[in-house]
This record gives structure tokens, sequence and C-alpha cells, in this order.
């Protein structure tokens, strides 16, 4: 859903006609596309991700019912309102359109201003659900993902690559004597440094998988599907080095004139056998090492015990 650009709205119909008096009744305020059969309109929906869909039900080959339960079978376009517009007006055929998903269902001939007014109500509707699943997944101090959209990314990062094969890499950091920055520098100043780190996680060059997360007070995650132990190090090690070369001033850290990560890293490969609670076991045990070795350092959990990343 954009919010400086225009709404973007798909409609589908095989009729050329009907396609031209819709886009004529909604090009003034919406940007529109069109589609003249069902696998076209799958395919615009990926390309284009449109804000509202118009459907038509019938045409040759895949029928508007079908394409929405498809658009409403994938996550990624699920949240997409769907309107059937169509000449079929029976209350079966009506009650099968809200069934397979749609939001609403309008009978031709249709009524220019009542199409127009249900499209708006159904765009403020989905702006305001985008809004509140943004806010309902993000950390507020650091703008980071939140635990909730950790845990879910989490699990469906496990299911996918138990399907695929590979595997799921993750670190976990925690700043070191943040207590006592905490108690000299004062709890807002404290809420500071967690956002310049968060920047600073932020502004690292990961690959759009990696998902960066406030684990919970001065805890930070990154989740690294189909990764290799290597590349663990290596962010971890580039997290230590930016923190040295863009320093936030802690005086009263033991061990650096500056705020200081500990970071434990693991690998698994999702199995059975394997679970989202031991690769976090893991990785915890290194970062306790990490902290246990003197800070400021990466620890990758050392698996020669139980050899169950493999
Ligand atoms: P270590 O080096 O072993 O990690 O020691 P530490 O002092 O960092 O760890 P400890 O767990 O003893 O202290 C964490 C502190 O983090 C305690 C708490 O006051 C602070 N903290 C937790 N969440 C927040 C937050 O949201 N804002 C601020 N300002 N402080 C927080
Ligand atoms: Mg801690
Ligand atoms: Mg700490």
């Amino acid at each position: 859903m954009q919010v400086e650009t225009r709404y973007r709205i798909l409609i589908v119909d095989d009729e050329t006609i009907n396609i031209g008096i819709l886009v004529e009744l909604l090009k003034h305020q919406y940007d529109t596309i069109v589609a003249k059969n069902g696998e076209q309109a799958l395919r615009r929906v990926i390309e284009h991700k449109p804000d509202l869909i118009l459907l038509d039900i019938v045409m040759p080959g895949m029928d508007g019912y079908e394409v929405c339960k498809k658009i409403k079978a994938n996550p990624d376009t699920a949240d997409i309102p769907v309107i059937f517009i169509t000449a079929k007006d029976s209350e079966t055929d009506e009650e099968e359109g809200l069934r397979v998903g749609a939001i609403d269902y309008v009978t031709k001939p249709f009524s220019s201003a009542i199409v127009r007014a249900r499209v708006h109500n159904h765009l403020e509707l989905k702006r305001r659900g985008d809004l509140l699943k943004a806010l309902s997944t993000l950390d507020p101090l650091t703008g980071l993902a939140n635990r909730r959209r950790l845990d879910e990314y989490l699990a469906a990062q496990w299911q996918q690559l138990l399907r695929s094969g590979g595997m799921l890499g993750l670190l976990v950091l925690d700043i070191d004597f943040f207590k006592a920055y905490n108690d000299h520098y004062g709890h807002q100043q404290g809420d500071e440094c967690l956002s310049l780190v968060a920047s600073m996680l932020k502004s690292m060059p990961l690959r759009s998988v990696d998902l960066v997360a406030r684990f919970g007070g001065e805890e930070f995650v990154i989740v690294m599907p189909l990764t290799e132990l290597t590349a663990l190090e290596k962010v971890a090690t580039q997290i230590c080095q930016l923190l040295q070369t863009k320093p936030i001033e802690h005086r009263y850290s033991l061990i650096a004139p500056y705020v200081t990560v500990s970071i434990g890293g693991a690998g698994l490969f999702p199995s059975q056998e394997t679970s989202i609670e031991q690769l976090f076991n893991y990785a915890d045990v290194a970062l306790y090492q990490a902290k246990e070795q003197g800070r400021n350092r990466f620890v990758m959990a050392d698996f020669q015990d139980e050899n169950k990343h493999i």
C-alpha cells in the first residue's frame, strides 16, 4: 500500500468494453492496471502489488473464483482486497464470491457512484489494516522488528528450510555493561544508545532475507536463513568493527571507552530432530562464553559434543 503515491487498482475482465468503463470511472483518482484473463491477473498481482482488485467471475480459462482463491492462498497477496464485479447475480454466486475471500460483491449493471464509494471505503480499510500490521510488528523505540515479528519470521523460515534444506543462522547480541551506561548516563540516554545501536545494525549490508530484531532490553537478534557459518562470523566481526569506528562513548565500560557488544552465533539445519529453541540455546551458550572470555567479541557455538548441526 503506497502512502504518498496514488493507490493502484487492478481491473480484471475478459471484455475490453467492461475494462474501459471501469478504467474511465477510476483513472482520475487512482492508477489502474488491467488484465484480460485469470493467468494474466495473477502475474500482474505479483508484479505490481495492487492495493485493490476488481475481479470479473466469468472468464475463459481460470474463472474469477479461482483467481481469488489463489490470491488469498498466497501470504504475500492475501491482504489485497478483492471486489467481484459480475453479471452473476444469484444469491449462491454472491455467497461463493464472499466465501472464496472477496471483501465485496457488485453486480452488473452497476452504479458508478456506488462502485467509486465502495472502492474508496475498502482502500481506507486496507490502509488502516496495513498501518496496524506495521505497528504490531515494530519495536517503537528502535524501529526494528519486534519479538512478535521475530518469532513469526523464525517459524516461517524454519518451515521453508525444512522443505528446501539449508542452514538457519542466528546471531544474538547483547550490549556490554549496559547497566553501568544506564546508571551513569540515565535511562533516556540509555534509550538513545539503543536507537543508535539499532541504526548501526540497520546500516549493515545484509540480504533482504536477513532479519534484524530487538529481542528485548539491550539484546538484538539477526536471523540469517540459507547461510553458512563463515557468513555469520563475517557479519558479527563487522558489527564489532562498526562500533569501534563509529564509537558511542561509554566511560563506564570496563573494557573499552565506547559501547561494545558480545555476540553468540549458531547455525542449524532444520529437521525433525532439531528445533528453534535448540538454535537459540546454542547461540545463548556462545553469547555467555563471549561474555566470559572478556566481552566485545564473537563466539560461534561449539557443536562438537552433540554434532547436531549437520
Ligand atoms: P553485561 O555486560 O554482562 O551484558 O552486563 P549488562 O550491564 O549489560 O547487563 P544487565 O543485564 O545487568 O543489564 C542490562 C540493563 O539494560 C539493565 C536495564 O536497566 C537496561 N535496559 C533494559 N532495557 C532497557 C531499555 O529499554 N532502555 C534502557 N534505557 N535500558 C534498558
Ligand atoms: Mg542482557
Ligand atoms: Mg548486557
